[in-house]
């Protein structure tokens, strides 16, 4: 017997980041394509989830999660978000930022609204648009500054345009939105009347000196903004499913409402891990943003010796290349091609746009151990640009 699926999932197919990744493994290469950071989970993290095992904490939660870890995120949102925020009422604890920006958009938005997208974007965050029957709009922003301009965001606005999604740092360019931009969303939007969800999972992951601005803290933007957060990348858990949304009580409300009746609660014991991580000393943040600003340098710097010239990020894990040059039809054939010559896997830049600008560049991922990456850079040398 087969059953037709959904009018929903049609047309909907893994990413090019699962292909990539098979074939990768496929070949005993080493895989830079996917998103998956590999430093340690901090201590305190691993021992207050087992503690809490142990302790009997394995039943459902309150759908919005226990109170200890919401008070802990208010006070870590005062002190690094320049957020004031209510524990009771205004953080929802979810499945993992995903789960989070899933019921953020079943809870405010009906099938056939508009939401802006800002390209380069997050894969799944366009799934999550579509798999929700809503209509993806797009701002595409130029490489290599990656700059919100607003005549180009009020251009993308159309009659049926609920809202915007973006994250910041980006995955993929690693740019981080400046005040002056953030303060365009905030005119932008409200003229609109747009709900706003940002996605700010890579916060804690910085360089240069650049520092994440949270777009809630920024004009009016609290009233119409979701923040949406997680611990996966922060605590290098991305396996524990364990994020968050930061709204007004009134949105907070609607999205507890979709998170009960999608998730029910996340994991109980884990949520006791995150709440004894964020007690962490302000040392923790400053290494891990170290040990990424050395990591990227690694990369980079073999990518512009053996010609893939980076567009250095300002956040985040991730970094675009270029690869117009090289002798390939698409970004697609480039990342193989890339694959079958030196081993490594990266992720073809069309999976971040819609229109051509992606075909230009491949983006690598170097949340990876320093002598994994000093090993790929060896390898990249097999190309002789
Ligand atoms: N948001 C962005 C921009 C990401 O890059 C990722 C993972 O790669 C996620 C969300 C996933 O977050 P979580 O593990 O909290 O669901």
């Amino acid at each position: 017997m087969t059953f037709q699926t959904s009018n929903r999932i049609a047309g909907l197919q893994p990413s090019d980041i699962r292909l990539m990744t098979r074939h990768c493994e496929r070949i005993g290469g080493i895989n830079l394509g996917q998103g998956i950071g590999d430093l340690p989970t901090p201590p305190l993290v691993r021992e207050g989830a087992i503690k809490a095992i142990l302790g009997g904490h394995n039943t459902y939660t309150p759908s919005e999660g226990i109170l200890a870890l919401r008070i802990a995120i208010a006070e870590k949102l005062q002190r690094d978000n320049a957020l004031n925020v209510d524990p009771e009422k205004e953080i929802i604890i979810s499945s993992g930022t995903t789960g989070a920006f899933a019921a953020t958009l079943t809870a405010f938005l009906n099938p056939g609204d508009g939401v802006l997208l800002l390209e380069p974007y997050y894969g799944y965050h366009l799934n999550t648009i579509l798999l929700s029957a809503l209509e993806p709009q797009y701002v595409t922003l130029k490489a290599p500054e990656f700059s919100l301009n607003e005549e180009s965001l009020r251009a993308a606005i159309r009659p049926n345009t609920r809202a915007l999604v973006f994250c910041t740092p980006s995955n993929p360019s690693g740019k981080i939105f400046s005040k002056n931009e953030l303060s365009i969303v905030d005119r932008v939007a409200k003229e609109h009347n747009l709900l706003v969800i940002s996605d700010e999972i890579y916060e804690y992951i910085t360089y240069d000196g650049h520092k994440h601005i949270s777009p809630a803290s920024v004009g009016e933007l609290s009233e119409r903004t979701v923040s949406i957060m997680g611990f996966s990348k922060t605590f290098s858990i991305t396996g524990w499913r364990v994020g968050y949304a930061v709204a007004k009580a009134s949105l907070a409300n609607s999205i507890n409402l979709v998170n009960d009746l999608l998730y029910v609660c996340a994991p109980a014991p884990l949520q006791h891990g995150v709440t004894a991580g964020l007690k962490a000393a302000p040392e923790y943040f400053q290494e891990l943003r170290n040990a990424y600003q050395r990591k990227r340098d690694i990369l980079c710097d073999g990518l512009e010796a053996v010609g893939l010239t980076p567009l250095i990020p300002q956040g985040a894990y991730y970094v675009l290349a270029n690869i117009a040059h090289l002798d390939y039809p698409n970004a697609k054939a480039a990342a193989l091609g890339l694959l079958e010559r030196t081993g490594i896997a990266s992720i073809p830049g069309s999976a971040f746009y819609q229109g051509s600008e992606g075909e230009g560049l491949i983006r690598f991922c170097f949340a990876k151990e320093d002598s994994v990456l000093r090993d790929a850079v060896e390898r990249l040398r097999k190309l002789n640009l």
